[in-house]
């Protein structure tokens, strides 16, 4: 079982249930106050929500959910650089961040002092859980720019303790020199930069398993839970590896811990998460739906419900071998709504096609899948580029074969694989972008 060394704060960390409940709704209730109180946007659309009468979890659906795009539109009406969301005087903010805009316009993200310390307590509690400690040194191999996630963890790693290397301006070859010279133990980076990292470790003859790296946090995307890509890179590096989730709306809400199970705890504390369904009713234990968050202790731009658009689904077992009493979510996030393609009427997870990629040695981890139109038939065509690694030949028809049968028998669905060299896709840096929809025909199909 855990004990108080394992958490950043244990007395909240192990909660009990009742208490849980009763601290959620008291803060829920102050922060439908101050973001009514304070911002235009929410006294508007919040106007006939009596705050006090919120009492119980039950009522909690009475209150609208928040979208991107409600946030986008508000952002542009009122003064300023952030609309109708700010709540604070601009005096009081010391931060500007944004979202990626990878699904519109970027939102823009302000934060005062105070929700600067909420961002970095939220990122401790996700270093503290993966093993970071004042005796580590953390190396982030990135150039930080815009977005919150590297500069939060910064600051919480500085928090901890910690020895911080910041990685901006190198190219990937620096930054494995710099990892054999300098002798980080955490590296925290997207699961797609420690593929390529350690690809690129491979050809200028570093050995990573042999650095002094023991523990890798991966963010930004879901792989660090999907257990092939958590293996591989494992494997690679020689190090355990760890999975947070978070967005610039939300803050960093969930990690993973030492417990076996793949998932991410729910950062109660400091986050009220539902998971709902179609009907918007909270799902049951063990069903996927859709997050819904509000970080509890967030006051320049605050968000109620906030419509995070990620899939999860609610672990049925109570309680963790780590000690926390925070809820899992299995299997960490299970994608985002609308990354699902409807193919020939069947439903394709990027991540089925990740994980069946991944647990395949004979390939490279990199992949790129293209739907589109079949030039005859009303139908729509799948297909999978992958690379052969290193020791086995590209025009080797077993992969091809071995690769195909798998994918139709995880997906329903016929692909189409073509097997290339080493070194042939195009390799992205930040995050992978390995599903391309080119349908005309059928784009009324789409989800
Ligand atoms: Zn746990």
């Amino acid at each position: 079982m855990g004990n108080s060394n394992t958490m950043w704060n244990p007395a909240l960390e192990t909660m009990s249930r009742e208490y849980f409940r009763e601290y959620q709704l008291n803060r829920l209730q102050a922060q439908i106050r101050h973001a009514k109180d304070n911002t235009a946007f929410y006294k508007e659309k919040l106007s006939d929500i009596q705050p006090d009468k919120i009492t119980t979890m039950e009522m909690v659906t009475t209150i609208p959910t928040t979208t991107k795009s409600e946030l986008r539109e508000a952002q542009h009406m009122g003064d300023g650089l952030y609309g109708n969301l700010l709540a604070d005087d601009t005096e009081s903010i010391i931060s500007y961040h944004q979202t990626s805009g990878t699904t519109g316009p970027p939102i823009r993200q302000s934060d005062s002092l105070r929700d600067w310390e909420w961002w970095t307590d939220c990122w401790a509690t996700v270093l503290w859980a993966h093993g970071v400690r004042p005796d580590d040194r953390v190396f982030f191999p990135f150039s930080y720019g815009v977005f919150v996630a590297f500069w939060a963890a910064h600051s919480a790693a500085k928090r901890i303790g910690a020895q911080v290397i910041p990685g901006g301006g190198m190219s990937s070859v620096q930054r494995v020199e710099k990892i054999a010279d300098l002798d980080p133990t955490v590296v925290a980076m997207t699961p797609t930069y420690a593929f390529r990292l350690a690809e690129v470790a491979e050809q200028e003859g570093i050995d990573l398993r042999g650095s002094e790296v023991a523990i890798i946090i991966c963010a930004g995307e879901p792989g660090a839970s999907v257990a092939s890509t958590k293996a591989a890179l494992e494997d690679l590096w020689g190090a355990e590896v760890y999975d947070h989730a978070g967005a610039t709306e939300a803050g960093a809400w969930g990690f993973s811990c030492s417990s076996d199970d793949l998932g991410l705890h729910v950062n109660e504390a400091r986050f009220l998460v539902e998971v709902l369904g179609p009907d918007d009713e909270p799902v049951s234990p063990g069903d996927v739906g859709r997050l819904v968050v509000t970080p509890l202790n967030r006051y320049a731009q605050p968000y109620v419900r906030f419509e995070l658009n990620d899939r999860v689904r609610l672990s049925e077992k109570n309680g963790c071998d780590c000690g926390r009493a925070y809820r899992f979510v299995d299997g960490g996030v299970l994608g985002r709504r609308d990354e699902f393609k409807t193919v020939n009427g069947t439903l394709l997870s990027p991540r089925t096609v990740e994980d069946i990629v991944h647990g395949f040695d004979t390939v490279l981890n990199e992949f790129h899948v293209r739907i589109e139109d079949h030039p005859k038939k009303d139908l729509d065509t799948v297909s999978v580029d992958v690379e052969a690694d290193q020791n086995h030949d590209y025009n080797n028809q077993r992969i091809r074969k071995q690769l195909r049968k798998e994918l139709r028998r995880h997906t329903h669905l016929n692909f189409t694989v073509n097997v290339l060299q080493s070194g042939t896709l195009d390799r992205n840096t930040l995050k992978s972008n390995r599903f391309s929809d080119l349908r005309q025909r059928r784009a009324q199909y789409r989800q």
